[in-house]
């Protein structure tokens, strides 16, 4: 199949490169040239623009920073909607608000396009492995031409509802995320303060009743699992900026639909503080550095 696919960055290229290893041919675009040149030697089209993009494909992907990037590639005079043939089924895989998926989809039904929304869980090394889980907005129909595709870049393919459900899973997701992996700090530091062994404490928690993924799988206390974050510096895994970003969704999308998450927006301004304290490179987990005494 001939697939547009739009934002190449840490997310998109690995997600293009399984797509071009699975025989399909990709047009590309984005900002950055030095992507368009790796892509192209593996086989990749280079496009002048969104609109060159998709207007010999027969599927449109995006995958973009934020809200605005997705408007503007979509929007603008040179963007997917000015070329896309009718009838091109859209997906957007960026991580949004709810309110732009459904706006920009209207656009593209307005022009005969069925776009949905397709946020993704499982990060760098989900999308590298084609291991990633896509939380899908969209008609049935559309899940049922997008669901072979994704399967191509992930393991878990939902389909959440109509068209910005995708975005409503991701953000309600994330938002419990960035809470728990707080409570989970609190209670190592807490533990470690007062003279318990860090590894026993967490044996107890991960065989007991605050067991959770942020404990079991990602804790934040070094040494205790040797594949998180927090035993190799907090380097690599989910950035502290990005958890920052999908909280600053959750706490938008909850004003707009006057819901309070009291927690979420403590924890908005936790990450927040890490992000001014310039840790915001650092996986999301050493949040606990808050909690800690320096060695
Ligand atoms: P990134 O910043 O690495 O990549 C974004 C790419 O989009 C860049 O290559 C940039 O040049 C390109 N771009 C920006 N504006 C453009 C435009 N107008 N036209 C064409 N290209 C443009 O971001 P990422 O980490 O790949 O994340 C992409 C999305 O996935 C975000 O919405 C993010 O929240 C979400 N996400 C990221 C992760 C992660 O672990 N990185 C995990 C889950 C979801």
């Amino acid at each position: 199949m001939r697939i547009a696919f739009i934002g190449l960055g840490n997310m998109g290229a690995p997600m293009a490169r399984n797509l071009i290893k699975a025989g399909h041919q990709l047009n590309l675009f984005d900002l950055n040239k030095t992507v368009l040149a790796e892509l192209a030697e593996l086989g990749g089209q280079v496009s002048a623009s969104p609109k060159e993009a998709a207007a010999s494909s027969e599927l449109v992907i995006t995958m973009l920073p934020a809200a605005a990037h997705v408007r503007s590639v979509y929007l603008n005079d040179d963007g997917v909607l000015a070329g896309v043939r009718p009838g091109t089924p859209t997906v957007d895989c960026s991580t949004i608000d709810p309110q732009t998926a459904r706006e920009v989809s209207k656009a593209a039904a307005a022009k005969g396009v069925d776009m949905g929304d397709a946020p993704v869980s499982g990060g760098t090394g989900g999308a590298a492995a084609g291991t990633l889980t896509f939380m899908v907005g969209a008609s049935a129909e559309l899940f049922a031409t997008l669901k072979p595709v994704l399967e191509q870049m992930g393991r878990n393919i939902v389909h959440c509802g109509e068209v910005g459900t995708g975005q409503i899973a991701k953000i309600c997701n994330n938002l419990l995320l960035g809470i728990s992996m707080i409570g989970v700090s609190e209670a190592m530091a807490l533990g470690n303060a007062l003279g318990i062994d860090t590894k026993v404490l967490a044996g107890i928690i991960n065989s007991s009743t605050g067991r959770c993924w942020s404990s079991d799988t990602y804790n934040p206390w070094p040494g205790i699992i040797e594949t998180a974050p927090a035993s190799r510096g907090y380097t690599g895994g989910f950035g502290a900026e990005l958890m920052l970003k999908d909280l600053g969704l959750a706490t938008e999308a909850a004003r707009q639909a006057h819901q309070p998450v009291i927690l979420g927006a403590v924890a908005q301004q936790l990450y927040q503080a890490m992000s001014l304290r310039g840790e915001g490179g650092k996986d999301f987990s050493a949040i606990v550095e808050g909690y800690r005494k320096k060695d």
